[in-house]
């Protein structure tokens, strides 16, 4: 199963979440202010699979403005 990585956008806090489904991602808030403003990062290893959230460009380009 996916491994993401969050950052909240209320505190800056990155964290990482288990990601079951789409259902349990909704869920998902800051682990540290509980706010459910975060935003998902890139998937430390989960990369290979479809992107179905159409959250942004992709990154296998090398242009992704979020890849570091
Ligand atoms: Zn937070």
């Amino acid at each position: 199963m996916p491994i993401y990585v969050y950052t909240c956008q209320s505190c800056g806090t990155e964290f990482e979440e288990l990601v079951f489904n789409a259902a349990a991602e909704q869920k998902i808030v800051c682990s540290s202010c509980q706010s459910n403003d975060v935003k998902r990062k890139m998937s430390t290893f989960a990369t290979t699979t479809s992107e179905s959230s159409g959250a942004g460009p992709s990154c296998a380009t090398g242009t992704c403005p979020f890849a570091n």
